[in-house]
Order: C-alpha cells, then structure tokens, then sequence
C-alpha cells in the first residue's frame, strides 16, 4: 500500500497538472468512440468501461477524481460504455505496440532490478522503438510516419501506435502475423540462402537492397561488421568468431553487397543464422497474453497523462526524429521548482534532468520534487 501521506500529495500534484492543461491534449481522436479505464496507486486499471463525449468532460473527471493511472481503448465502439464487451459494438481499433525495457533482459536488470529502470534500458528502449518504426512499420508494412505516433509510457518504455485505415478492421488473428514478423517468428534462416549445403556452390544469399527480412538481415550484418566486434556480439555471434569476421569485414562486406555469403565460414550455418534473426527482431512481452498487439479490446495508457508510478507524464512524441533524442528523464518531468525533504529506505542512482541522486541506504534527503516524487511512488521512499 501507499503511504496515505505520499497519496495526498501525489494527488495534489497530479491535480495541478490536470488543472493547467489544454483538454485537448489528452484527448485521443475519436473520444467519443473509446472506452476509458482507471486505476488507484494499487493497481492500473481498477474500473473500466467508462465513456466521454468530449475532451472537455474527460479533463473535468481528471480535475475532480486525480486517477494516478488513466487507459483507454484503441479500438472504436458504437456504444463505449456498454456491457458486456459484446454490446459495445466494435467498429476497429489501431494497432499498437508495446515496448518495455524488461522485455530487453538486459544485463543491468540483474544488478538493479525489473522494476527498477536505468538509463542503459531507457536507451536500449528507445533504439527498438527507433528501430520497429524506421526498420519495419515504414519500409516493410508501408505505414506513412503520419499515421504513426508515439508516447512514452511514463515508466519503462513506448507505445506505437498505427491509425492507417487499412489496420483498423484487422482481427487478432491478423494482428498476430503482424507480430510474429517484427518478432522473426516462423522465419527460416535458410530460405534467405538457396545454396546452402550444397557442395562446390558458391553461397548466395539477400543483399542490403532486397525487400524484408533478407534485406534487414544483409544490412544488419553489413552495419555489425562495420560496428566492431561489440555489434557483432549484440547479434549473438560468439566473440572469437566476432573477432576472426572482423578480420577479414572489407572482405566480407564486399561479398554481402553482390549476395555472396561465401566468405564467413561457419559450422551449422542454419542454427547461427536462426540466432542472428532472433537477435535483429523486435522484443516485445514473450508473453502471448501479455502481447498487446494481437488484443484487439485492450486498455493503453493515455498519451500525456501521468503514470502513478512515476509520477512522470506519457509524452506524445511527434516524429522518429523527436524520438531519437527524447530524454524520458528529463522531457517527462511535469514539476520543476521546489525540493522535498524524503527518507529513502534504498534505491539504486537516478539521473533526472542531467543530475544524478542516490544510491540511497537509509539516507535522510532533500532533493527536487520530481526526483522526490519519482522515488516515493516507486515506494523506495518515504516523506520527511
Ligand atoms: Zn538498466
């Protein structure tokens, strides 16, 4: 449970909050189509089926009740607030994709915790957003970035989120293939390679230009090798082997260009190759019922509302480019200015806004009111 103390004054900020923005913006498109959820500091969605007829009402529900979670539907229904589901009546809903640093099992969340995120996974988390956008939805589904934005989550991650006509109607069954393919689900290594095991063949293969997953795969090995052997190990490939096909990277290159592969010798080529593809694909929830693609009824946090946990607004983000240099733990802080006097039982350093706090052991601090906040709702912290 939340500190009773903590929840006052979390809610007396989140108010604010609500209080000076325009209602425009955290009005999704079509309000009057989605179904509104929201949570208490205990849990994300604790009531649902909740419907608006305008930002305007859903801002005034925001000033009056302070939710520290608020959800809403991709999909679209005839009557959002109907129940049960069937009544709604579904009219489509936008594909979204959710990326969460725990989904990465990086190595640094063996030394801090899943629930804990540093800035190596907030980076790593937004290089996969970068990449699902610019390496998949745009060159291989053909979405136009106009009909992609994007949102912090307000804790770990991003959402995706594709408005294009041609996705609304897609059942999850459709939805599922979408994510097998970012994922590399179902894809065999050795169709990118027609020549493979026969004897006194030269070894073709995809080159950078070609479309899908060949292409990605040629580009990919091509943008590794140029890296250095750090890149090569990312993709799975074991460092003494990384080293001996840097040696030897303007060779091999060369050959990759022109779709020869003959030049990186290596045993049990279908294998590695399978484990390359796993390491270039998108990582999202391993989890098949926690895969939000492929839920065509799911709840989503609303974009530029506040995560209870954080205390850290879910930015809408309007470009790749805006993203690639989005700071989550700078451009997510909502109340600059005063500092709050806290106890902090432990927590790992926090860089917010270009200054690093902690690590805290039973420590005594004043420190500014994001970072007090951040460190209260993740209950590492207590007020003084
Ligand atoms: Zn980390």
């Amino acid at each position: 449970m939340l500190d009773q103390k903590v929840e006052k004054f979390a809610k007396e900020l989140f108010r604010e909050y609500y209080s000076k923005i325009d209602a425009e913006m955290i009005a999704p498109p079509h309000i009057e189509n989605r179904e509104f959820g929201f949570g208490d500091f205990e849990k994300k969605i604790a009531y649902r089926h909740f419907g608006f007829r305008n930002a305007k009402a859903l801002r005034d529900y925001m000033i009056g009740n302070v939710p520290p979670f608020v959800s809403y539907s991709s999909a679209e229904y005839e009557k959002p607030e109907a129940r049960p589901m069937e009544n709604k009546i579904w009219k489509g809903s936008e594909l979204i994709f959710d990326l969460d640093a725990t989904d990465l099992h990086l190595p640094c969340q063996e030394v801090h915790g899943r629930s804990w995120v540093c800035e190596i996974c907030l980076n790593a988390v937004r290089e996969e957003t970068v990449r699902l956008v610019e390496d998949f939805l745009v060159p291989d589904f053909g979405f136009s970035e106009r009909d992609i934005s994007m949102n912090f989550s307000g804790n770990r991650g991003y959402h995706v989120h594709v408005s294009d006509s041609s996705v609304f109607v897609l059942d999850s069954r459709a939805r599922r293939s979408i994510t097998e393919y970012i994922s590399g689900i179902g894809i065999n290594p050795v169709s990118f390679f027609p020549t493979m095991g026969q004897r006194g063949t030269t070894l073709r293969g995809p080159r950078p230009a070609d479309d899908g997953w060949g292409g990605k795969f040629a580009k990919g090995m091509i943008s590794a090798l140029n890296s250095g052997d750090d890149a090569l190990a990312n993709l799975g490939i074991e460092r003494t082997l990384a080293k001996r096909l840097e040696k030897s990277r303007a060779d091999i290159i060369f050959g990759i260009s022109a779709g020869n592969w003959d030049k990186i010798k290596i045993p049990k080529k279908a294998d590695f190759w399978a484990n390359v593809i796993r390491n270039m694909a998108i990582k999202q929830s391993d989890s098949i019922d926690k895969n939000v693609t492929n839920d065509t009824h799911h709840l989503l946090r609303l974009p530029n509302t506040i995560h209870g946990d954080t205390g850290l607004v879910g930015r809408k983000i309007s470009s790749v480019g805006e993203l690639a240099s989005f700071e989550p733990m700078g451009d997510a802080i909502i109340y600059k200015g005063k500092s709050v006097k806290i106890h902090v039982a432990k927590a790992p350093s926090l860089v917010m806004n270009g200054e690093t706090y902690g690590p805290y052991d039973e420590s005594d601090v004043e420190i500014p009111i994001y970072a007090a906040l951040y460190l209260l709702l993740k209950r590492n912290a207590v007020l003084k």
